[in-house]
């Protein structure tokens, strides 16, 4: 099995089968203790070093929405199967937030990568890109990742700050502006389409 380098999950791991326990046990532990970022003005954080937008991502947006109805299905499928997550391992508050980085994030060699670098915050920062590295997430054949080389050269172009508001943009259903998740195929709030300014979902 090939070794999982990077923020690497997506639409086929939701899938996963299993009957392993939960270690979150609604009712016993909450969230509500939890820090929750003011996202609205630190939208910065939401950009990964990877060049992927953490605004989309279904831990993240779980997260947020402090809301066990949408925590405990991801929980139940990441929790079973090979992955064995936990409920801390799934909450997020976004890739180079101060909160909670999810598991896969937080192990991320792209992600780690710029602290032995001066001046480099995210790979479109560094002298380098694009390296192999980030070159083979760009390639490793999930959907979502292969944005993020061209996401990388835009936010070159423009700087983090508006690539962020970009992404908010793209992300977020104009009729409820609530945020879309990467393989979302329609809003879960209001029911609209899929933005055709989004990535194509392949069938199956
Ligand atoms: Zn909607």
């Amino acid at each position: 099995m090939k070794e999982i380098t990077g923020a690497a999950f997506c639409g086929a791991c939701l899938g996963l089968k299993g009957t392993a326990a939960p270690a979150w046990i609604p009712g016993q532990n909450t969230l509500e203790d939890k820090a929750v970022p003011d996202t609205g003005t630190k939208r910065e954080g939401l950009v990964a070093a990877c060049g992927l937008y953490c605004g989309a991502c279904p831990m993240y947006l779980a997260t947020q929405s402090n809301d066990e109805k949408r925590i405990q299905p991801l929980l139940k499928r990441f929790s079973t199967g090979p992955m064995k997550l936990t409920m801390e391992d799934i909450l997020c508050d976004g890739c180079l937030g101060k909160g909670r980085i999810a598991s896969f994030c937080k192990r991320c060699e792209i992600r780690a990568c710029p602290k032995d670098k001066s001046n480099v915050t995210l790979c479109s920062d560094c002298t380098d890109f694009p390296c192999s590295r980030i070159t083979d997430f760009n390639n490793d054949g999930m959907t979502h990742h292969a944005e993020v080389l061209d996401n990388l050269r835009r936010i070159r172009e423009i700087g983090i700050h508006e690539w962020a508001e970009f992404e908010k943009d793209r992300w977020e259903r104009p009729e409820c502006r609530l945020p879309m998740s990467w393989y979302d195929g329609e809003c879960s709030g209001c029911g609209a389409p899929r933005s055709d300014r989004l990535f194509k979902l392949t069938p199956g």
